[in-house]
C-alpha cells in the first residue's frame, strides 16, 4: 500500500496512520467546502488580471525613487479589483503587517481623534503604536483617545457598541478579524458585515478599519466589499502565496489610503515613490497561487483539529465549523506535550529540522514562549509555524503550510513525539 510506504518513511506508528485516515474520511466535505471557496477566489483573481492586462513588462524592477513603476501600479489596481476598494498600497517598503496597520492607524487618527476597538484588545504587536504599552510615540501619546468595547459570548456587543457611538463622536472603529493568539473566536465577514452597517446607521462618517491579518481569502468576500473603509494586511501571511519575502498591504477609500501612503513616505510624495527592485513578480505570482496555498493550509488546520479532537484534546476552533482566519489552537493541558509537540513541529520542517526551539522570554511577552519556524521565509506564518506561550492551559496555535502533504506529515510527526514524550 502506498500510502503505509509514506508513512514508514517516518516511522509513524500503525494507530496514528489508521487514525489519520479515518479523519480524512470524516473531513472530506470541509475539504470541498474549502475548494470552493479557492475555486472562487482564484476566479476573482484570474479576472483581475485579465482585466488589468497584466503582462510580463510588469515584472520589470524600478530602483532608486520608483517613480512610474507600472508593475507596482497594475499590482495595486489588481488587489483594489479584488478587494471591492477603491485604491490600495501594496509595497514591499511595508515591512510587516504592524507596520501596515499602524501605517493606518496614524494616517486616519489625529489628537482629540477616538480610536474604538470593538474586539477587546487588538493583536499584541499594536500595543505600543496605540499606546496601552507606553511609548512616546503612540497614538495615545500623540492626543488620541482609546477606547475598548469586549465581545460578548464571543459576539459583538452590538448594544454596548450602540451605546457609546451613539453617545461620543468616535473617528475610528478596529476590528480583528482574526482572534491572532487568543481564544477568542474570530469574527467572519457576515458579521463583521451586521456590525458595519450597525456603525454606518449611527454615524455614516465613522472609518471601519479592519485588521485583515491570516483572513485573506478563507471566505469568498473580504471586510471590504462589505463596508469597511480601510484594511490591512501582510504579504508574509496568506495572501504572498508563500512566495512573498517581505510586504504588506493597505487598502480601502481612496482618501484614507492617500494619506497612509504619505504616512509610509512623506507628505507630498505619496504612492509616487517606492522602488519594487524586482518583487513585482513575485508579489502578483504570490497573490495568483494565493487561495489554492490558503485552502491547504485550512486542509492542515482541519485535520489537525480533528485528529487532535479524536485523541481527546479541545481545540479551537472546532473541525468543522466556519473558518474565517487560518489560525489552529488546541489545548494541551501539560506543559511537556507542549513543548514536544512544537519541537516535533520543528524537526519535521523543511528548513532548520535539526533545530531543537526552546522557550525564550520573548520581548512583550509576560511569560516564555516557544516556536517552530523552519520555513522558507523567515516568520513566515503562512509556511507551517507553531507557537505557545507557556502558561496553563497550555495552548499550541498552528497556522499555515504551503503544501498540505508537507504539514500532516509534520502534524503527524508531531503527534507520535508528543505521545512518546
Ligand atoms: C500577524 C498579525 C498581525 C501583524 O503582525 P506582524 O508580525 O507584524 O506581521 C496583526 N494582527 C494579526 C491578527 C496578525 O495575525
Amino acid at each position: 500500500m502506498e500510502n503505509k510506504n509514506t508513512m514508514e518513511i517516518f516511522n509513524i506508528s500503525k494507530d496514528l496512520q489508521d487514525l489519520a485516515i479515518k479523519c480524512e474520511e470524516s473531513l472530506v466535505d470541509v475539504f470541498k467546502e474549502f475548494e470552493e471557496i479557492s475555486l472562487f477566489c482564484t476566479a476573482k483573481i484570474m479576472k483581475a488580471f485579465l482585466n488589468n492586462k497584466v503582462s510580463d513588462t510588469h515584472f520589470k524592477a524600478t530602483t532608486g525613487y520608483g517613480y512610474d513603476d507600472l508593475g507596482r501600479e497594475t499590482i495595486e489596481k489588481v488587489y483594489s479589483e479584488i478587494f471591492g476598494a477603491e485604491d490600495a498600497l501594496v509595497r514591499i517598503q511595508i515591512v510587516n503587517g504592524t507596520h501596515a496597520l499602524s501605517t493606518s492607524l496614524f494616517a486616519c487618527l489625529k489628537s482629540g481623534d477616538i480610536m474604538l476597538s470593538i474586539t477587546g484588545a487588538p493583536y499584541d504587536t499594536l500595543n505600543e503604536t496605540i499606546g496601552t504599552t507606553p511609548n512616546s510615540l503612540s497614538l495615545i501619546s500623540r492626543g488620541v483617545k482609546y477606547k475598548e468595547v469586549d465581545l460578548k459570548n464571543n459576539k459583538f456587543d452590538l448594544e454596548g457598541i450602540k451605546e457609546i457611538i451613539s453617545k461620543e463622536k468616535i473617528k475610528l472603529v478596529f476590528i480583528g478579524r482574526s482572534r491572532g493568539y487568543t481564544n477568542r473566536k474570530s469574527m467572519n465577514i457576515s458579521e463583521i458585515a451586521e456590525v458595519i452597517s450597525l456603525i454606518k446607521e449611527v454615524d455614516k462618517n465613522i472609518i471601519v478599519m479592519v485588521d485583515n491579518c491570516y483572513g485573506e481569502f478563507v471566505e469568498c468576500i473580504e471586510p471590504t466589499n462589505v463596508g469597511a473603509d480601510i484594511i490591512a494586511g501582510s504579504l508574509i501571511k496568506n495572501i504572498g502565496g508563500g512566495l512573498c519575502e517581505t510586504g504588506g498591504y493597505i487598502l480601502g477609500k481612496k482618501e484614507l489610503v492617500s494619506l497612509a501612503s504619505e504616512i509610509l513616505t512623506a507628505p507630498g510624495i505619496g504612492k509616487e515613490c517606492g522602488a519594487s527592485l524586482g518583487k513585482n513578480k513575485e508579489i502578483l505570482q504570490g497573490l495568483f497561487t494565493s487561495p489554492s496555498v490558503v485552502k491547504n493550509a485550512l486542509k492542515v488546520a482541519a485535520f489537525t483539529a480533528k485528529i487532535l479532537k479524536e485523541l481527546g484534546y479541545e481545540v479551537n476552533p472546532e473541525w468543522n465549523e466556519k473558518r474565517t482566519d487560518i489560525i489552529q489552537s488546541v489545548i494541551l493541558r501539560d506543559p511537556n506535550k507542549l513543548i514536544s509537540f512544537i519541537q516535533g513541529i520543528q524537526s519535521a520542517s523543511p528548513i532548520d529540522s535539526f533545530v531543537t526551539p526552546e522557550a525564550w522570554n520573548m520581548p512583550g511577552y509576560s511569560e516564555k514562549v516557544i516556536m517552530a519556524a523552519g520555513t522558507f521565509v523567515s516568520g513566515a506564518s503562512i509556511e507551517l509555524s507553531a507557537d505557545a506561550p507557556i502558561k496553563e492551559p497550555y495552548i499550541a496555535y498552528i497556522q499555515g503550510g504551503i503544501t498540505y502533504e508537507s504539514a500532516k506529515l509534520a502534524v503527524l510527526i508531531a503527534i507520535d513525539k508528543m505521545k512518546r514524550g
